[in-house]
């Protein structure tokens, strides 16, 4: 008997007749001998309902309250995902995370989990019972409910999963795993039977949805077992093939991938903003002086540029998420601009980030390069350009998102699986 962790997605959610098959398939998991926690996430458009309905309310809602309107979807989740099991003759109970006990610190609508209690979850397996367990909620120190940002169903599970010691965490999502870019944007992209850990959390990080970020980190800080799978099989798909379906994160690097496979995937992400602070005064400092008040806003900046200067003044720009534009730019206008003088702020939230991905990038160059000429064949025009060890990233205007990663796909030969060199 091992102890397994399921997390069913909102499309997996959908429909009554997708919350049954949800129910088919955990009790065949459960019928296989195994303890079962069952993480979910609201019915899919449920969260964006809610938090439209919010903002229809009051245009620029509390944060504290947004969490407590968000986290209803997964309740309904919980409570129907158990009614349907109980039906089926599995005994199951639902959880909400506050009544688990899944403890984040206060940062409504990007908590992060803190400590999970296994008290209230061992003793429901202990007594039989399939546990159904909301995903994206918590509770911070003074009780209140927080959420973990968007798509953080997947960190609950994987936090779960590393909180019990889990024998393994299976992300059941609406494709059968994680392919060499977005099956949405890509028709020819390759699914991966795996892929190492670090890889996978360039490409969360990168924006490829598939699994948030903080759920990949959760796994290789605790190396969870996990696999992504889908949930749209035939629930009666056997537990042996089910078991080994999928794109499995692996932790050990196979050095003969490493020498070989130079790019595994590519990620684009449409949730950045793009802010420029011109013509500010370019002394030592002044980079900390602009980027110091945004971090105590608690907005993370993820790309930066700074021109040459041109007598004493210089651009400054930097991406920041798209929810946090409005923010950022009072922020700089507040306690910026005063100290750093500049011209004025201008903002592009209309831009696309898109990643190449690859392990074999440490030990091969020439990916920028190939990236930059795949592009410019097409036309597209880089507006700012980041690299880490294993990533190339680059920004371009939002209207050739599709364009720039079908671009690169073919550019790197991904059609035909992870491209060696
Ligand atoms: P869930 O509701 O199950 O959490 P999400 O919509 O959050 O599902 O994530 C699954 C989606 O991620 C897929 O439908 C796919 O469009 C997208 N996706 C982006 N990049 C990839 C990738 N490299 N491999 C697979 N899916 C990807
Ligand atoms: N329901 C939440 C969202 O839409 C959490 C999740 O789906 O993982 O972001
Ligand atoms: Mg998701």
């Amino acid at each position: 008997m091992a102890l397994i962790v399921h997390k069913y997605g909102g499309t997996s959610m959908g429909s009554p007749q997708r919350i049954r098959n949800v129910a088919h398939r955990v009790a065949k998991w459960r019928k296989a001998g195994h303890q079962m926690v069952v993480v979910v996430s609201a019915m899919s458009g449920e969260t964006n309902r809610l938090l439209a309905l919010a903002k229809e309310v009051s245009p620029h809602p509390d944060p504290r309250e947004l969490d407590v309107v968000a986290t209803t979807g997964e309740q309904v989740s919980i409570g129907l995902l158990a009614m349907a099991l109980k039906d089926l003759g599995v005994d199951a109970v639902s959880l909400t995370g506050w009544q688990v006990g899944v403890f984040t610190d206060n940062a409504y609508m990007k908590a992060r989990i803190d400590t999970i209690s296994q008290e209230r979850i061992r003793r429901e397996l202990d007594a039989g019972r399939v546990v159904i367990v909301a995903g994206f909620q918590g509770i911070d120190p003074d009780g209140n409910i927080t959420t973990l940002g968007r798509g953080g169903s997947d960190t609950s599970a994987v936090a779960i999963a590393a909180a019990l010691h889990a024998d393994e965490c299976l992300i059941f999502t609406d494709v059968d795993g994680v392919y060499t870019t977005d099956p949405r944007i890509c028709s020819d992209a390759k699914r991966l039977p795996n892929i190492t850990f670090e890889e996978m959390l360039e490409l969360a990080s990168a924006g490829s949805k598939v699994l948030q970020i903080r759920s990949v980190e959760f796994a290789g800080k605790f190396k969870v077992p996990c696999r992504v799978l889908s949930s749209l099989t035939d629930p009666d798909l056997p537990v042996e093939e089910e078991a080994v379906s999928g794109t499995l994160i692996t932790y050990e690097e196979d050095p003969k991938m490493m020498e070989k496979a130079l790019v595994t995937g590519i990620a684009a992400s449409r949730s950045d903003a793009k802010v420029t602070l011109h013509d500010v005064s370019d002394t030592p400092g002044v980079a900390s002086s602009i980027l110091q008040p945004i971090a105590d806003a608690n907005i993370d900046v993820d790309m930066i540029v700074q021109n040459v200067s041109v007598q004493g003044k210089t651009d400054f720009t930097f991406t920041v998420p798209r929810g946090d534009l409005e923010k950022t730019v009072q922020v700089l206008k507040e306690q910026v601009l005063p100290k750093a003088g500049g011209e004025g702020i201008v903002t592009n939230d209309r831009i696309a980030k898109i990643s190449v991905v690859g392990i074999g990038m440490r030990t091969h160059s020439g990916v920028a390069s190939r990236m930059f000429k795949a592009l410019s064949e097409e036309g597209i025009n880089i507006l700012m350009i980041s690299t880490s060890e294993i990533k190339v990233s680059i920004v371009v205007d939002e209207k050739y998102t599709e364009l720039a990663v079908r671009a690169l796909h073919h550019a790197f030969g991904l059609e035909n699986g992870p491209s060696e060199v």
